[in-house]
């Protein structure tokens, strides 16, 4: 860069064309990078310059590089014109231009804001005229795809184009993690933080081990799964708040059943009971699907809620190829470390290929993630209406044959003996694959590689 600067010297007028490229965003093959090519007056080339960039990966942050490198190679005084496709380049420039730019606080909350510090340092200093021109993205425009293509290759390089920028920045204080700057808005930085590290908790809990091994093969999408669970029918109703609480202790693996039961009540609940509808297996959440005594009615909810899910799917595209679906392992009542089946899915653990195969069809991922809510909402009212209230009902009877009264139910246990352990879900091998540090590498990876720490709750290994 310092040879290309000399190069420019005794210029007064320059022509840039400038592009970024990000590719593989949220994997460990992210590249990202810029190229441009400098004109004279007369649109005749003189240089050209490209180069790979690091960290908060987005394709604003690889044109921004680009015009970092160009703001520090030209000449003192000098008059710039950067022709780019990127209009958040443009509006993020137009910011700075502003004379009334002064709020510096206003800084911490701004996307990149370390470069973006630089380069107005650095245009106000060296008395620049800056002025950035919008250019069609992937049009005929010959210099505009000539740029594409340095953009590419530099992103595919090893040449580092940018220097230190916390060397570079006037802003004295610049927080950071584990020597990278944060550069987005520190107060989401350190929710996410936070947020990482509850998930962490998450996934460590006993009831949850059955999850780590699905999580790390990304057979869970996570959002999905946060969009079920915080999706609810409306009201404040007694109806809607006990459905919501069913739905949380489904999740949690919290639900009263009778092995539940036998455990916080061991003196109320003899240990050897077996389920009071069918008496051949012990009342797990899993048993309350799989009990002979319903095996019509779990089949019925399934058919419906299908039928249900299918015909929305065929009223968005009469043609829509629904095989994959109906084979998705969601529909079974089995445990695996290799894919989500229904003990998971109705407890609202939503596996990415139901996402991935329902989007297929909707191409919209709202709809999707709104179609999968509404199947676990129809689920979840059916099983309380069809299973658990009427299993319920039979819990009466039992309990009385065992003289078990309302009255001793709500007394404490009599007994500091809890020695009855609730049967673990799921396979009998479940590990934790968390390391005591695992969310702050998911941060980390998530400004190097990717989005947000959730993409990379996952790579837990590298
Ligand atoms: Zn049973």
């Amino acid at each position: 860069m310092a040879c290309i600067a000399d190069t420019l010297a005794t210029y007064r007028i320059l022509n840039f064309y400038s592009d970024g490229s990000l590719s593989g965003p949220t994997s460990f093959d992210l590249k990202m990078g810029y190229g441009w090519n400098c004109y004279d007056m007369d649109f005749k080339l003189i240089t050209s310059f490209k180069a790979s960039t690091q960290y908060w990966p987005s394709s604003t942050r690889a044109e921004l590089s680009a015009l970092l490198s160009i703001i520090m190679v030209v000449p003192i005084n000098s008059t710039v014109h950067v022709y780019t496709d990127s209009q958040s380049l443009i509006q993020g420039f137009n910011n700075i231009k502003q004379p009334n730019n002064t709020s510096r606080r206003l800084y911490l909350k701004k996307q990149n804001y370390v470069m973006w510090s630089c380069i107005e340092n650095i245009y106000k200093t060296h008395n620049l005229s800056v002025t950035l021109h919008k250019v069609q993205a992937h049009a005929e425009d010959i210099y505009n795809n000539m740029a594409d293509t340095l953009a590419k290759q530099g992103a595919n390089s090893d040449i580092k184009g940018c220097p230190d920028l916390v060397n570079l920045s006037p802003i004295k204080f610049i927080p950071k993690f584990f020597s990278l700057p944060i550069e987005t808005n520190i107060k989401k930085f350190i929710n996410d933080v936070f947020q990482a590290k509850q998930f962490q908790t998450l996934l460590s809990l006993n009831r949850f081990k059955i999850l780590n091994q699905l999580n790390v093969d990304r057979n869970i999408s996570w959002k999905a799964t946060w969009h079920v669970y915080s999706s609810s029918s409306k009201g404040t109703s007694f109806v809607s708040s006990y459905r919501k609480s069913i739905k949380t202790k489904l999740f949690f693996d919290e639900l009263p059943t009778l092995e539940a039961m036998k455990h916080r009540r061991p003196d109320l609940y003899p240990a050897s009971a077996l389920c009071f509808c069918c008496n051949t297996e012990l009342e797990t959440l899993d048993h309350m699907w799989t009990c002979p005594s319903r095996k019509i009615c779990v089949n019925n909810l399934i058919l419906k809620v299908q039928a249900s899910l299918f015909s929305k799917l065929i009223a968005m595209n009469a043609n829509a190829n629904l095989t994959d679906i109906k084979n998705n392992p969601v529909w079974s009542w089995q445990h695996s470390n290799q894919f989500v089946g229904g003990f998971l899915f109705t407890r609202g653990i939503v596996p990415s290929s139901l996402v991935s195969q329902i989007s297929l069809i909707t191409s919209n991922q709202e709809l999707t993630l709104g179609l999968i809510a509404q199947l676990h909402n129809q689920i979840m009212e059916l099983f309380i209406s069809e299973i658990w209230i009427p299993r319920n009902e039979k819990l009466k009877t039992f309990e009385d044959s065992l003289d078990i009264t309302p009255e001793q139910k709500k007394q404490s246990c009599s007994t500091t003996n809890l020695s009855y352990l609730k049967p673990i879900l799921g396979p009998q091998l479940q590990f934790s694959l968390l390391k005591k540090w695992s969310y702050m590498k998911w941060m980390y990876n998530s400004i190097v590689f990717g989005y947000t720490w959730s993409d990379f709750c996952i790579s837990l290994n590298k």
